[in-house]
């Protein structure tokens, strides 16, 4: 059985491992194929063809992207696979996406300073080091200043929708980020349908919208996720005809979540693989 996880991070954005620490470890984890796709950049990805290359190691990269989006009152995660990195329209889309995360970082940074955090912002970007900055890079921030312990804490208390340091989100629209997906050979598929804390008269209204707007999958599986919704998700995919994809979404080593662990589709779900395998040497390498 060939092994996937086809959603994952890197210091390059808010993952981490580094590109090569992050490799190292999926291989140790048998995964056969496997997909970088960091917040809004691509810059892991030469990098992390030259390190499989000069160490040989055993497994396919699918170079991709995670691209934060607008829709409605929500931020929807559009994970990007198989693309062309420097393919034009979607260098100039991800540029665009990058000058608003920083504009956007300082706006974060402000808010929570007005609040009593002085200096935050330098130590979110000091944390980010050349990285695309995040709200998770603000999480580790305010985590070493003791306001809560955990990541979800943070979120809870000062990042999350409507909380003191949540700037509104000026992302591109779904659209915008299909056509440059597309544009650049890719496919593009929705995020963690399940983590948008929306009704699922939202997301079948969300699935619809993306179907028609030119999607073509959906995560599926994800390592931490009750086998009931898994099995849901599974038949939303076939009701909005989209393929399907399975993504650990790994930031760094817990005891919870693993590179690989626990990913399979349920059965009569069409893999998104199938667009790019039995192309042998079109798939970019
Ligand atoms: P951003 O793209 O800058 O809005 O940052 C979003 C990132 O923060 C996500 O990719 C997650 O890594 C992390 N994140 C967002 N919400 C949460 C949450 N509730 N708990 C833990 N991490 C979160
Ligand atoms: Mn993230
Ligand atoms: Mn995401
Ligand atoms: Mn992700």
């Amino acid at each position: 059985m060939i092994k996937y996880d086809l959603h994952s991070h890197t210091t390059h954005s808010d993952g981490q491992l580094s590109v090569e620490q992050l490799l190292l470890r999926a291989v140790e984890k048998n995964i056969d194929v496997f997909a970088i796709t960091d917040h809004d950049t691509v810059a892991a990805i030469e990098p992390a063809q030259a390190f499989i290359k000069s160490q040989q190691l055993p497994l396919s990269l699918i170079p991709g992207v995670e691209i934060s989006t607008k829709w409605e009152s929500f931020e929807i995660h559009i994970v990007a696979l198989n693309v062309d990195v420097q393919q034009n329209e979607l260098c100039d889309l991800l540029s665009q996406q990058q000058q608003k995360r920083a504009e956007r970082a300082k706006e974060i940074g402000r808010r929570l300073e007005k609040n009593g955090f002085d200096g935050i912002y330098e130590q979110a970007k000091a944390l980010a080091e050349d990285a695309q900055i995040t709200r998770a890079h603000y999480a580790r921030a305010l985590i070493e200043r003791g306001v809560a312990k955990t990541i979800p804490g943070v979120f809870k208390k000062y990042l999350g929708r409507a909380k003191t340091g949540y700037v509104p989100s000026t992302w591109c629209d779904m659209q915008t980020a299909i056509s440059a997906i597309h544009a650049a050979g890719g496919v593009a598929v929705i995020a963690h349908p399940g983590r948008y804390q929306m009704s699922n008269k939202w997301l079948r209204k969300l699935l619809l919208q993306f179907k028609e707007a030119g999607g073509d999958a959906m995560e599926v599986a994800q390592p931490q996720q009750a086998p009931s919704e898994r099995q849901f998700l599974g038949e939303l995919s076939r009701e909005y005809g989209l393929l399907c994809s399975q993504g650990s979404d790994f930031h760094f080593p817990t005891s919870w979540l693993e590179l690989g662990k626990n990913l399979y589709l349920p059965k009569d779900c069409q893999g998104v693989w199938q667009t790019w395998e039995g192309q042998e040497g079109d798939a970019h390498e």
